[in-house]
């Protein structure tokens, strides 16, 4: 018996780093890429952070604008769980060192988004809420005694006891491989954007994790439904790119195509605010004709000041953003499909749980509302903590176990086209013949990135209807 034997968990972000502090004091071994927030989507998000705090507001309205954002493809009982523990999950944040932006009078500030039916989300730092949350949890996280952090490391392979996960197999930065045991095996790894030609995640957000899920077998779902953001800054020959947000729209920049014409124009009744989805297809459309510009000079000398993050990525690739409109493109955002999880993280893969964006517990449906992931991550990373808490310590070491590996990666000019295909073929707009054809480009490469790319094509050729982010022409 090794009564010591710790928690694994997969991932640095949110999903990973509440799990890692809610399961205290059950030991867990935190398993990352990279060092602190570095590499995840987390630190990245701009708008906030959704909940019903405010007396006006409940979360029975919440759960409806999820719904509705969702096509009412969601989990009913999921929803009310999300946003009945909301409030809770601000309220946690905020005791582990979150300072949210208040009013002039104390009170929280809320922010509104678009399909929320009022002002509901906090932020931190204005647009910078992923990056003051993440610093708050990295450092709860080091100062917790029962989390250990190993950074630096590749997670490719799974440890099967008897038909259960019981450990992970690493890859060290100099190529070393090793095998980890633990009681339990948390993948929070993240989103799939970087699997994309464009996308506004990090390029770690490549979906190894559901890949390594993938290979051992476990249940996945809703794998078609990818949301894209509409306006991420076109800056062609670059990966990973940097949003350009949707307030701007809302201070009255429009979008045009190449020939200075108003983009939006007929499309829908709210014009340049209409759904993202809808937003995202015409812009799709656009660039396949010749490009999509944001005309934000209404903007005028303030651009600075009110948004200084897209300023400054505008005038770092010689755009100035007050006289000059700013190139955009649709970008893979959002994964809503992943490992199918219960309430509490369970996969189908006894000892295997999932979190955060790489899990599918049906909560976004077929489109997820905005700022409902890090909430996500929070609510479930703290209930499937403290399941883990619960856990009998006695897993048994040693014993006969198989190794699981993902299959070996992609790399050059292959994976850069599985991202080219998945672009093409799983953007914004599907249609038949490009879902044909990027299964069939993908069915001759061997690497674990071609066989999830097939499986994502896979789930959207066979929904032949459109339902929220998945559109079929
Ligand atoms: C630009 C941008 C803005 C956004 N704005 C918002 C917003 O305002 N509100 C909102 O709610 N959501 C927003 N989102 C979405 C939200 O940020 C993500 O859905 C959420 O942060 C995902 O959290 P996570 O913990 O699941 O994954 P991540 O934060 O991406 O963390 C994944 C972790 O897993 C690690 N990892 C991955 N694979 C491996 C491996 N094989 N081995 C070891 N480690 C691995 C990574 O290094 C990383 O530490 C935004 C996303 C982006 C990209």
């Amino acid at each position: 018996m090794n009564a010591e034997q710790p928690i694994l968990v997969v991932g640095g972000g949110i999903a990973g780093l509440a799990t890692a502090l809610a399961a205290a004091p059950a030991p867990v071994l935190l398993l990352t890429r990279a060092p602190g927030a570095r590499g995840a989507a987390s630190a990245m998000a701009q708008g906030g952070i959704a909940a019903a705090i405010d007396p006006g507001d409940s979360p029975q309205a919440h759960a409806h604008d999820t719904c509705v954002a969702g096509s009412f493809h969601n989990d009913a009982a999921i929803v009310d769980l999300l946003t009945t523990c909301a409030a809770d999950a601000v309220q946690w944040l905020q005791e582990i060192g979150v300072a949210f932006d208040r009013e002039p009078d104390g009170r929280l500030q809320f922010g509104r988004e678009g399909g929320h039916d009022r002002p509901r989300i906090v932020h931190a730092g204005g647009d910078a809420t992923g990056a003051k949350v993440m610093e708050a949890l990295v450092a709860a996280a080091r100062a917790a005694g029962h989390i250990t952090r190993r950074a630096g490391v590749e997670v490719d392979g799974l440890v099967l006891r008897d038909g259960r996960a019981c450990g992970v197999c690493l890859t060290e930065a100099d190529g070393t491989r090793t095998v980890v045991h633990g009681r339990a095996v948390v993948l929070a790894t993240g989103g799939i954007g970087g699997l994309f030609a464009q996308t506004s995640n990090p390029a770690d957000a490549d979906g190894s994790g559901l890949a390594l899920a993938q290979a051992a077998g476990v249940a996945l779902r809703d794998l078609e439904f990818v949301q894209f953001h509409p306006t991420a800054l076109a800056l062609p020959g670059l990966h990973s790119l940097p949003l350009v947000t949707e307030a701007l729209r809302g201070a009255g920049a429009t979008l045009r195509d190449s020939k200075s014409r108003a983009l939006m124009a007929g499309v829908h009744p709210l014009g340049d605010l209409a759904p993202r989805d809808i937003v995202a297809r015409r812009v799709w459309q656009a660039c396949q004709e010749g490009g999509a510009l944001l005309d934000a000079a209404v903007v005028g000398a303030d651009f600075p000041r009110k948004f200084p993050t897209v300023f400054q990525a505008c005038m770092d690739h010689g755009i100035d953003p007050r006289v000059q409109p700013i190139p955009v493109t649709p970008a893979a955002h959002f994964h809503m499909g992943g490992i199918v999880v219960d309430a509490d993280g369970r996969s189908s893969l006894p000892g295997l749980y999932a979190v955060g964006e790489v899990a599918c517990n049906g909560v976004h449906g077929a489109n997820r509302l905005a700022s409902n992931s890090l909430l996500e991550g929070v609510v479930f990373g703290r209930r499937l903590g403290a399941l883990l808490r619960g856990l009998p310590a006695d897993a048994v070491d040693g014993g006969h176990y198989r190794l699981l590996h993902r299959p070996p990666s992609l790399a050059g000019a292959e994976l850069a086209a599985v991202r080219t295909w998945l672009m093409q073929a799983m953007g914004p707009l599907r249609t038949e013949h490009g879902l044909r054809e990027g299964l069939q480009a993908c069915a001759g490469l061997q690497g674990w990135q071609a066989a999830l790319a097939t499986a994502l094509l896979d789930a959207a050729w066979k929904r032949k209807d459109s339902l929220g982010a998945h559109y079929r022409v």
